[in-house]
This record gives C-alpha cells, sequence and structure tokens, in this order.
C-alpha cells in the first residue's frame, strides 16, 4: 500500500476493467447475442440477459451526464482533492460511468461537454483509476507523482513528512526495510540483570549449566520481552522523520511475537519498515513493523508492529 485512499477491489469478474486500465486501456463489456453494451462489469447482459459478453477496448470518448461538486471530504484522506467533481460520463456507447472529472475549472464544467478518458496512476505500482477530463485537454495517461519528491530534508539526510500531508506520509508505507540496525550483544550478565529486574528467573534463562543438559537449545535464552526492550538500544535508521506533530505516543503494539530463541551470548540487529498509516479521530497512527533477528539469522527473534501515534 502506498496510498491511504480506499483503492477498488477487483473481483473475478469486473478484473479485465481494472487490469486494462493499468495498460492505459478502457474495456468494457458487449454482448454476443444482441450486441448491446454494458457497464458495470457482469456476468449477464442487460438487454437480452444473454450470458456471452465479450471485453472490448473502447476509445472512452463521452459527454458529461451529471455532476457535482464536493467541497467537504467524504473522508479525510480525500482532503487534498478537493473540491472533487463526481462525475458521471455517458460513453458514446450509451453506458454511463461514475467517475471524476480532474483539470477542468469549476466554471468551465457543463453538463453535456465533451470528456475522454485518463488513465491515472495512483500508486507506484501502477495501480490506475480512471478519471475524465476536457477533450480540449491532452488526456491519456497521468503519471504516477512521488509525493515525497519535493520534501526537504534534514541533517541526517532523512526526508522531513509533515504529519498534515496525507498523500506523503501514505507514500511512507512501501513495505521496504531499513537497513540493519547497530549490533548488540545479548550476553548471560544482561539476561541475569533482566531476570532480577522483571523477577522472571526460570532456570532457561538463568541456569547454563541445567539449560546445557535439559534444553532443547543446549543454552540459556534471552527473555523475549529482554530482546524486545533492547529494541531502545538499536538505532534503526528510518528513511523520514515526521514533523509538524503536538504529541508522539507509543501506542502499544498490534502484534508481538518471539519466533526464534536468542542464545546467551548472541548479537542480535534490528530493522523496521511502515507496515500501515491510518488517519482517525485520534490522530495519525504510523504502524512500524520492527524485527529484530540474531546476527546472520533468516528468522526473526522478534515481531513488534509498533503503533505510534501522532497529533
Ligand atoms: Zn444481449
Amino acid at each position: 500500500m502506498a496510498t491511504l485512499k480506499p483503492m477498488p477491489v477487483a473481483t473475478k469478474i469486473s478484473a479485465p476493467f481494472w487490469q486494462a486500465l493499468k495498460e492505459n486501456q478502457l474495456k468494457i463489456q458487449q454482448c454476443n447475442s444482441c450486441d448491446g453494451w454494458v457497464f458495470y462489469p457482469r456476468n449477464h447482459c442487460t438487454h437480452c440477459f444473454a450470458h456471452d459478453l465479450q471485453w472490448k477496448q473502447i476509445s472512452g470518448e463521452g459527454v458529461l451526464y451529471s455532476y457535482t461538486l464536493t467541497r467537504i471530504p467524504t473522508m479525510p484522506e480525500f482532503s487534498d482533492e478537493m473540491p472533487q467533481a463526481l462525475a458521471v460520463v455517458e460513453l458514446a456507447q450509451g453506458v454511463r460511468i461514475n467517475t471524476t472529472l480532474i483539470d477542468v475549472a469549476e466554471q468551465d464544467i457543463t453538463i453535456g461537454m465533451a470528456v475522454k478518458p485518463v488513465f491515472d496512476k495512483v500508486s507506484i505500482d501502477g495501480e490506475t483509476l480512471l478519471r475524465f477530463t476536457s477533450t480540449e485537454n491532452v488526456g491519456g495517461v497521468r503519471d504516477y507523482i512521488d509525493p515525497l519528491k519535493d520534501l526537504t530534508r534534514n541533517d541526517q539526510g532523512q526526508v522531513q513528512v509533515p504529519v498534515s500531508n496525507l498523500t506523503a506520509l501514505s507514500a511512507l508505507a512501501d513495505n521496504k526495510f531499513t537497513d540493519w540496525s547497530n549490533q548488540i550483544v545479548v550476553d548471560q550478565a544482561l539476561i541475569n540483570a533482566f531476570a532480577e529486574l522483571s523477577g522472571d528467573d526460570y532456570w532457561l534463562h538463568t541456569d547454563p549449566e541445567r539449560a546445557k543438559k535439559e534444553s532443547p537449545f543446549k543454552t540459556t535464552i534471552a527473555h523475549g520481552s529482554l530482546v524486545q526492550v533492547l529494541q531502545s538500544r538499536l538505532t534503526i535508521a528510518l528513511p523520514f522523520e515526521i514533523i509538524g506533530f503536538k504529541t508522539m505516543v507509543n501506542y502499544g503494539s498490534n502484534r508481538l511475537r518471539f519466533p526464534a530463541p536468542v542464545p546467551a551470548g548472541s548479537t542480535i540487529y534490528g530493522r523496521s519498515k511502515v507496515q500501515d498509516i491510518s488517519v482517525s479521530h485520534k490522530g495519525v497512527q504510523l504502524t512500524l513493523e520492527v524485527h529484530i533477528h540474531v546476527v546472520g539469522s533468516d528468522k526473526p527473534s522478534v515481531i513488534n508492529d509498533l503503533v505510534i501515534l501522532y497529533r
């Protein structure tokens, strides 16, 4: 996900429509039995009810059938698009499509005006939405614009993202891990100190002699919660800095797992990626997926979906 906005979910029936948009084509269904055109995507013809529809590429030229200008976003995610010209376009084939009219000044929008499609690339993955614009405009493909491109950077080279810039925030959730952090050694002394602090002095953590004989790991292992809190000693270089908020709160974890042990004496390091950005009445919630590994091990010892709340 690299967009906060709700995205269409293709179904088995509608998938050819969305795939065509990705390829900068508009395809709708035509009935092989009566030649009638059908939109939205269906299994059967709406004219003669035959189950014999075929996807056909069309130019997409049509006229503006109806529209409304929304000045208050229906969801905060759309606040960067105000006012939105929500439109119904009637294609030359007679079917109507709900869409958004773009790049036409408010005073120039008229019912019946000639329009043509714009293939709007809304994510770095090429997800495409169908907009329309005046036939006097260029139309065609609207390229994806990286919303982080023009933002300033701090001394560490991190891109500075204002908490109010929802479009840029959403681009942070690109599912890419940071580089590995610094490394730290989890030795028996550290494990003993944590056992004393937490009161969890189970022999699997604190008795190397017994662990050698009885533990499946043949040695003592660190407490999962110890490895989790050691995250504070790992400097994970995030490629961004969020700015312009009043408070930042550690809101807890959506998921905390200890999939692999950390034997005493291991060296650990960590990395993270932005899993999700969401907006609610509480503020902007950033979910950071933190992984801590024993150095060289593919399997994480800690997975922590850490939720940070900005307001
Ligand atoms: Zn038909």
